[in-house]
C-alpha cells in the first residue's frame, strides 16, 4: 500500500500523490513516531478562580488542548494585580500545546471572545 510520509496516510494501490497534502506516495509505511515519553507540563498563566479559569479551560478543551489546574496556596500575587485577595488557579499544558495555547489565550484577553455577548 503507498504511503504518504508528509502526514502518514496510507491510500489504496493506484493513487500517487497523497490528497491531503499533495506529497509523492511511497511503497513502505513511514517509521514510526519515536515515543514522545511522558508528557511535561509548563505553566500557561494564572487566573482567578472561578469564571475565568472555566471559561479558559472550555475554550482550550473546545481546541483539543487539555489542561492542568494547579491551586496556588495564597493569593497573594492576585491580590497585588486586582487590589483584592484572590486565589489564583496555574494553568498548565503540555509542552507541545503550549504555543496554541498561548495563542488561545491571546484571543481571549482581546476581549473578541466575549464580544457578541454585547449588544
Ligand atoms: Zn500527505
Amino acid at each position: 500500500m503507498p504511503w504518504c510520509h508528509n502526514c502518514g496516510s496510507e491510500y489504496i494501490d493506484g493513487v500517487e500523490c497523497c490528497t491531503d497534502c499533495g506529497g509523492p506516495l511511497t511503497a513502505e509505511a513511514p517509521p514510526e513516531r519515536p515515543d514522545p515519553g511522558p508528557v511535561s507540563l509548563v505553566y500557561l498563566t494564572t487566573v482567578s478562580d472561578g469564571y475565568e479559569v472555566g471559561m479558559l479551560e472550555a475554550l482550550l478543551r473546545e481546541n483539543g488542548i487539555p489542561c492542568v489546574r494547579r491551586h496556588r496556596e495564597a493569593g497573594e500575587y492576585m491580590s497585588v494585580l486586582m487590589g483584592r485577595s484572590v486565589y489564583g488557579v496555574d494553568l498548565l499544558v503540555s509542552g507541545r500545546d503550549y504555543e496554541r495555547a498561548d495563542e488561545l489565550l491571546r484571543f481571549l484577553r482581546s476581549g473578541e471572545f466575549a464580544a457578541d455577548e454585547e449588544g
